[in-house]
């Protein structure tokens, strides 16, 4: 098993639809990483709007 050291800045934030965001931010879907979306604290991650709507995780874009 691999041990990395990752300062709270390096971690991305990521979560599946319909698990809770842990933290505010605009996310990217993983599938199309042109879809952006803000999230809010405590929301649950929605479904993709692109085709049709689809399950995705979301990936918080690092902020700069
Ligand atoms: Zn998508």
């Amino acid at each position: 098993m691999q041990t990395s050291l990752q300062t709270s800045q390096e971690l991305r934030v990521s979560g599946a639809t319909g698990t809770v965001c842990p933290k505010s931010g605009p996310y990217h879907c993983n599938t199309h990483s042109e879809l952006i979306l803000f999230i809010k604290k405590d929301d649950k991650f929605p479904m993709c709007p692109v085709d049709k709507g689809h399950a995705t995780t979301w990936s918080m874009i690092r902020s700069q």
